[in-house]
């Protein structure tokens, strides 16, 4: 089911669920049925061209861009796939003995 945002003319916001053949079924406030908010969308701008360090090629659009790192089969820095795996290799062992033997070295030392 939707939200539709809505706000009164005094400043009340709200939201509300509902079906989406009863959009129009809005709450009152003072008194009166409330209307319909929008709130403004995040629209991303396309990027600027640049120069390809793969091949000198100009990339001109996020499309192209795409296109071109699968052509060149790269990815961006901070892309990487995480190797599945890491927790069945990692073995605590006995973590409770290594933090009391830390400790006693702690107290040891001081
Ligand atoms: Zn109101």
């Amino acid at each position: 089911m939707p939200i539709y945002p809505c706000k009164c003319e005094c400043g009340h916001y709200e939201e509300v669920f509902r079906t989406v053949d009863k959009y129009r079924d809005l709450p009152s406030h003072c008194d009166k049925q409330m209307k319909r908010y929008f709130t403004p969308t995040n629209v991303m701008a396309d990027m600027k061209e640049y120069q390809s360090p793969l091949d000198g090629s100009v990339v001109r659009s996020r499309k192209h861009h795409r296109d071109h790192m699968k052509r060149h089969d790269v990815i961006e820095v901070g892309n990487e796939r995480i190797k599945p795996g890491l927790k069945k290799d990692y073995n605590p062992g006995n973590i409770r003995g290594d933090i009391q033997g830390a400790i006693n070295d702690l107290k040891r030392v001081s």
